[in-house]
């Protein structure tokens, strides 16, 4: 069966989430309060309503609420962003996601106690500072504040050295998780291993301490 998702705010976050989860095959249910928005998702999902999210039985009667998973992408109106999350607290909806504009929005939510809370612009921007400051940066995962899964190209400086030599952990506070060499994946690598100049690395680390390979 397909998955359904509701999603509630149709600014640029919100539609481009509502359009890509159509494009991927999902049943996707989308509003907003402007026509207009409505009108130019109206043909990239299966159904979209004009309606005013903080009112309840609006809610109710659009059927938002029984998606798996609603995503609440209002951002600059945080007041209808919080009285929108708790509607759909109350209408018992599985999933709730929310777009955080600030922290203290991203705080009140994650009071709330909702699945997830999100913080586009922010994530982002850690996202593309950290790609600058990461040589050969391709994708990062964020573990906690300071710790991230990093998949990167290594520094010519580490080529043609084991993992033994290198001593990354003690040096640079990062553990080597996976070499990618090709089609193979060497999992959990031994201090032996050679870095080779095409291989991708998969580090867990500190952004500062990996900056400075
Ligand atoms: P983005 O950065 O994603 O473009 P934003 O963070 O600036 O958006 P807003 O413009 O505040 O967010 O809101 C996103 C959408 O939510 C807008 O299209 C707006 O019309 C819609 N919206 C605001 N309040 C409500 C509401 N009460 N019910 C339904 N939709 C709403």
């Amino acid at each position: 069966m397909k998955r359904v998702f509701g999603v509630i705010g149709l600014g640029r976050f919100g539609f481009n989430v509502a359009k890509t989860l159509a494009e991927g095959g999902a049943e996707v249910i989308a509003c907003d309060i402007d026509e207009e928005k409505v009108k130019q998702i109206s043909e990239l999902v299966h159904q979209a309503f004009i309606l005013d999210a903080t009112d309840e039985r609006a809610l109710k009667e659009s059927g938002i609420a029984n998606a798996d998973t609603v995503i609440v992408s209002i951002g600059e109106n945080i007041e209808a962003s919080i009285l929108v999350v708790v509607q759909l607290m109350e209408l018992k909806v599985k999933e709730i996601i929310a777009k955080a504009v600030n922290p203290l929005h991203g705080k009140v939510l994650e009071r709330l106690g909702i699945s997830r809370v999100i913080h586009p612009e922010r994530d982002m921007a850690i996202r593309l500072a950290h790609s600058l400051l990461v040589g050969g940066f391709i994708e990062e995962i964020p573990i906690a504040e300071n710790y991230s899964i990093f998949e990167m190209l290594p520094p010519e400086r580490l080529h043609h050295k084991t993992l033994k030599e290198l001593d990354l952990r003690r040096r640079h506070d990062m553990t080597v998780l996976a070499i990618k060499r090709g089609e193979k994946l060497m999992a959990n690598p031994s201090g032996d291993e050679k870095i080779l100049p095409n291989d991708i690395l998969v580090v867990l680390g500190n952004i500062e301490k990996i900056s400075l390979l």
